[in-house]
C-alpha cells in the first residue's frame, strides 16, 4: 500500500522546522567511546552514569542467569512470568529504597503509566511540574485524572495548586503530586523538601520519579528523597534499572499495600510480558556494585563539577542554577551528571551537534517537544568511565565549533 498523504506531509513539515528525527545506529555497547558511522567517537550521550552497562560482573551475572532461566519470561507476571529472580530483585530494591516492598516492571516508562493509573482515576487530579518526563504525562492520560501543571521547579506554585482558593475539586476526589527528582533534560533538582511539606498540608499523595537520581544521589545512592530524608512523605518512588543501573526495566518502591494495589490495578504490569529473569539478576549485580563502590558516583559528580565550571567559564548557558540543598552541596556542587548546553533554536543545536560529530564527539541535540520551544540544547551526560581529559576535550571542541 502507498503511504497515505498525511505521512508525507507530516514528515515534510518536521524537516522544514528542523524537528525531523532520525536514528543513528551505534556499532558498539554503551561506553565513553562508541562506534558511529565506522568511526570511534567520544560519547556524551548515554544514561549509563556509573558505567555499569558493560561491567564484567554484571555481564557475568546476566550470562549465568540466562543459563539458568533461558531468555524470555514467557508470560505476564500474574500468569507465570514472575520468578524467584523477580522476587529477589524486588526484595533488594525495597531494602535499597527502605520501603516495605517493590514491584518490577518491564520499563521505567511502563512503571509511571502503571503507578499513576493505579493511584488516581476519573474525577481525581494530578499536579505536576511542567518539565516532568513524558511518561508521567502519558500516565495521567491513561488514568483519566485531571492534569494541572505548575511552573518548573516552583514549589510555591505547586502549593497554590494544591490549595485552590475556590473549591473546584470534589473533597472526595484524590490528589496526587508527581515530580521528577532530577529533571532528565536539565539535570536540575526538584524542590522536594518544600513539595513534601506542601503535600502533607494539603493531604495530597506525593509520587517521585527518581529515574535520573537512583544510583548516585544520597548517602547510599537511593535518590534525592534519601539525600533530603523525606522518604516518609512519599507514597511511591519510581525508578529505572536502565540508567545508572545499566540494564533494562523499571520499578516502584512503596508500602506493601500500595504495591499490592499496583499489582492488582496497573494495566502495563498486568497485560504485558514480565521482564526476563536474567535482566533481574543483572540488575541485582548492578545494585550490589552501586552499594559497594560509592567512589563511582563521587567520580561522575566530580567530573560534572569540572565540566559545568569550564562551560560557564567559556560563556556557555548551562541552564538554571541547581536548587541543591546544603547536604547535597557537601557531596558535590552540581549533584547530577546531566549538563544541558542551551542553544535556543533547533537549528543551532543541530549545527553544533553536527560540528562536534565531525570533530569526533557524539553529543545529540535535544529539540521540542522533548524540551520547550526556544530551549533546544545539547544534553551532555557523563559516566564514571569518562576521564578529566575527555571532559576537557569536549569543552575545547565546543569552543572550536563555536568559531
Ligand atoms: N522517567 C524519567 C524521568 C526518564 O527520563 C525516563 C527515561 N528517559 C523514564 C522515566 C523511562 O525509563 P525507561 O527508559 O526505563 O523506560
Amino acid at each position: 500500500m502507498t503511504d497515505p498523504d498525511f505521512i508525507r506531509r507530516t514528515l515534510e513539515d518536521l524537516r522544514e522546522r528542523d524537528l525531523y528525527r532520525h536514528l543513528v545506529a551505534v556499532g558498539s555497547g554503551a561506553g565513553p567511546r562508541v562506534q558511529v558511522g565506522g568511526r570511534t567517537v567520544l560519547a556524551f550521550a548515554s544514561n549509563n552514569y556509573l558505567g555499569l552497562a558493560g561491567d564484567p560482573r554484571v555481564r557475568e551475572a546476566l550470562c549465568r542467569a540466562v543459563e539458568r532461566w533461558g531468555w524470555g519470561a514467557g508470560a505476564s507476571p500474574l500468569l507465570a512470568g514472575h520468578t524467584d529472580a523477580h522476587a529477589a530483585l524486588e526484595a533488594d530494591l525495597a531494602t535499597f529504597k527502605r520501603t516495605e516492598a517493590a514491584v518490577v516492571f518491564s520499563t521505567g516508562y511502563m512503571t509511571n503509566l502503571g503507578v499513576v493509573s493505579a493511584l488516581v482515576g476519573r474525577g481525581d487530579s494530578v499536579i505536576m511540574d511542567r518539565e516532568n518526563h513524558a511518561s508521567l504525562y502519558d500516565a495521567v492520560r491513561l488514568s483519566g485524572a485531571r492534569l494541572e501543571r505548575y511552573k518548573h521547579g516552583d514549589a510555591g506554585a505547586a502549593a497554590h495548586l494544591l490549595n485552590p482558593k475556590s473549591e473546584i475539586r470534589n473533597p472526595k476526589s484524590r490528589l496526587l503530586l508527581a515530580t521528577d527528582t532530577v529533571f532528565s533534560m536539565g539535570g536540575d533538582l526538584a524542590p522536594l523538601a518544600a513539595l513534601a511539606v506542601a503535600c502533607r498540608r494539603a493531604g495530597a499523595m506525593l509520587l517521585v520519579d527518581e529515574a535520573h537520581a537512583t544510583g548516585f544521589l544520597g548517602p547510599t545512592g537511593a535518590g534525592l528523597a534519601e539525600a533530603l530524608d523525606v522518604g516518609e512523605a512519599i507514597i511511591a518512588s519510581v525508578g529505572t534499572l536502565s540508567k545508572a543501573l545499566g540494564g533494562i526495566g523499571g520499578f516502584v518502591a512503596a508500602s506493601r499495600g500500595t504495591c499490592d494495589l499496583i499489582v492488582n490495578r496497573a494495566r502495563p504490569y498486568i497485560y504485558s510480558t514480565a521482564l526476563p529473569a536474567a535482566a533481574c539478576e543483572a540488575a541485582r549485580a548492578a545494585l550490589t556494585i552501586v552499594r559497594a563502590e560509592p567512589e563511582r558516583r563521587r567520580r561522575v559528580l566530580a567530573l560534572a563539577d569540572r565540566l559545568r565550571a569550564a562551560l560557564r567559564d567559556k560563556g556557555f548557558d548551562t541552564g538554571a542554577t541547581l536548587r541543591s540543598s546544603a547536604s547535597l552541596r557537601s557531596t558535590s556542587r552540581s549533584a547530577t551528571p546531566i549538563i544541558p548546553i542551551i542553544m535556543g533554536e533547533p537549528e543551532a543545536a543541530l549545527a553544533t551537534a553536527a560540528a562536534l560529530l565531525e570533530r569526533g564527539i557524539f553529543c545529540p541535540a535535544i529539540r521540542p517537544p522533548t524540551v520547550a520551544p526556544g530551549t533546544s540544547r545539547l544534553r551532555v551526560s557523563l559516566t564514571a568511565e569518562h576521564t578529566e581529559e575527555d571532559v576537557d576535550r569536549l569543552v575545547a571542541e565546543l569552543v572550536a565549533a563555536r568559531g
